[in-house]
């Protein structure tokens, strides 16, 4: 995927709750750049809407088993097509989360910490698993962007919608008061 181009807030695209994907062949090649672009970059993950592309497909990984997350097993890149996610725990978790579509920004966000993903990958091959910890959040996320939504919607305190630049000023003045 040598000229892709991702959309920022604003777009259309991003705002719309975008069509199941009847014929997985048709996306194999895209499927597979996708995947190949989260590895090159290398980002968390990334939704077809956001490549512009109207088709309910992510791809998305997990890599940095760090800091808080070092207890997490990292998972390789892979794709989601058709996703249907059910939460499986009242528990939520708030941490920070970051988009390509919202440059430099971070906001603390709520989600399920536990959840069942189902779906089926590029090959067609059925997908049905519990994802836990900071990989359910990637793939709650990545998700979300098929239905129009995005991470700023689910904050409920806007005073922690923040730029990356300012995180460490951040928190020196609040994660010490807390
Ligand atoms: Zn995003």
């Amino acid at each position: 995927m040598d000229d892709f181009k991702l959309l920022r807030m604003g777009h259309p695209l991003l705002r719309k709750k975008v069509p199941l994907i009847k014929d997985i062949s048709a996306v194999k090649n895209l499927a597979l750049n996708m995947k190949h672009l989260i590895t090159l970059e290398p980002w968390s993950g990334v939704a077809a809407p956001q490549l512009g592309h109207a088709l309910r497909m992510v791809a998305f990984q997990l890599t940095e088993a760090v800091g808080e997350r070092k207890n997490e097993v990292s998972h390789p890149p892979r794709i989601l097509i058709n996703p249907v996610l059910t939460p499986l725990t009242d528990e939520t978790k708030e941490d920070w989360e970051a988009c390509l579509s919202l440059p430099d920004l971070m906001g603390l966000v709520r989600r399920p910490t536990k959840i069942r993903v189902q779906g089926c990958d590029e090959t067609g091959a059925e997908i049905n698993e519990v994802a836990e910890g900071h990989y359910a959040r990637i793939i709650q996320h990545e998700c979300d962007h098929l239905d129009g939504i995005l991470y700023v919607d689910r904050m409920t305190d806007m005073t922690k919608l923040i730029y990356r630049s300012e995180y460490p000023l951040w928190l020196e003045a609040f994660q010490k008061a807390s």
